[in-house]
């Protein structure tokens, strides 16, 4: 079966499915060929730098662009194609965005019925009294916005958007108005009401680590395209390509050619399966991939920044290259001190020069 057919089948059963789909706006390519098919009651993270193409893919679902190229479904039915598309409001998708846009003068109890408006008082009331309580706000029903922080908030937004029981929740950077504590809070509560409610969700984030902790799969993207979907675990353990590789953070880079099933770089030869010999490649290894052994490959310590939980060690290697290191706990290493590292070969990577 060809590529589009297989998608086709996937598609018939996935809660919501790209196929095929390209964007312009006029010269940029925003997306280029994009498919991905997302699965009943699954959470996954579209995941990729600014500009990549992230929130024009969640608009053409939502309904807020009209499809250029392409087809888009939920469970099987289109819902926009070239020239034809179902009304946002009647695609029953709900939607989160970083600012919470709750209404100031209504209460919390109010700004989550808001969506249910039309159906019976009790009906309305039970399901606001649920959702508050799958969002952990019930004590704050009464409250006003301006008495809950910028987190409870955006609880109350979720609820919001998950009282109307959407067949899809998308997510655009909901938590980045938020700081740390409370991100991190949010986050989890976010994931927790999610996994109850069962939603079907398709969440935008810039941040791997985000992505990364909420994600059943996380889709990759760079200029308009997807590099790598899968769960958060293959795509740190078998990124698909450099870019995947280095897009989780800092990696250490070396150019070199293959030569003999392997490339050899100042931090000792990698193993590069599968990569025609002679042929020019970048080995990655990650700054956690590289560890203090006795006798290890020798290398002088430049700087060490105590980061927390890591202690990040700028090095100097044998060949005059610099390498970073990133080593659990608080490492006692003085600048100009000699050290010996081995590379965890779990956590370096070969794939042909691009
Ligand atoms: P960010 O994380 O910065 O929001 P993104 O990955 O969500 O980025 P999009 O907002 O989808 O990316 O934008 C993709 C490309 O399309 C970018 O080059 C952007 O400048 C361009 N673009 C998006 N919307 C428009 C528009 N309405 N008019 C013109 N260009 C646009």
């Amino acid at each position: 079966m060809s590529t589009l057919g297989r998608l086709e089948v996937a598609a018939g059963e996935g809660a919501l499915a790209y196929l095929d789909v390209s964007h312009r706006f006029g010269a940029v390519h925003a997306l280029d060929h994009f498919d991905l098919v997302l699965g009943q009651g699954e959470f996954l993270c579209l995941l990729g730098p600014s500009g990549c193409g992230k929130t024009t893919a969640l608009r053409l679902a939502a309904g807020l662009e009209d499809l250029q190229t392409g087809r888009i479904a939920m469970a099987g039915r289109t819902i926009a194609e070239p020239g034809r598309s179902v009304p946002p409001e009647a695609r029953r998708i709900g939607l989160v965005f970083q600012d919470f846009a709750l209404f100031p003068h209504l209460s919390v109890r109010r700004n989550v019925a808001f969506g249910l408006r039309g159906q019976p008082h009790g009906v309305q009331e039970r399901r606001v009294d649920e959702v508050l309580g799958l969002v952990e706000m019930s004590p704050w029903a009464e409250a006003y916005p301006h008495m809950l922080s910028g987190g409870q908030q955006q609880r109350v937004a979720l609820a919001r958007a998950l009282a109307p029981e959407p067949a899809l929740l998308l997510l655009d950077e909901p938590f980045s108005g938020l700081d740390t504590t409370l991100r991190a809070e949010v986050r989890e509560a976010t994931r927790r009401a999610l996994e109850r409610s069962g939603t079907t969700s398709l969440m935008v984030t810039h941040d791997p680590e985000e992505a990364m902790f909420m994600a059943e799969r996380i889709a990759l993207m760079r200029a308009g395209r997807l590099v790598q979907v899968g769960a958060p675990e293959e795509l740190w353990l078998r990124p698909a390509d450099a870019f995947v590789a280095s897009f989780f953070g800092e990696v250490n880079r070396f150019s070199g050619r293959i030569q003999q099933g392997q490339v050899a770089t100042p931090l000792g030869a990698l193993p590069a399966a599968g990569l025609a010999e002679g042929r020019a490649a970048v080995a990655l290894v990650r700054p956690e991939g590289l560890r203090l052994v006795e006798g290890g490959i020798g290398a002088t310590v430049v700087e060490r920044r105590l980061l927390g939980a890591v202690t990040l060690v700028r090095l100097r290697l044998a060949d005059g290259g610099a390498a970073t290191a990133r080593l659990p706990g608080a490492v006692p290493l003085a600048a100009g001190e000699r050290v010996g590292l081995a590379v965890d070969p779990a956590q370096a990577f070969v794939f042909p020069e691009s």
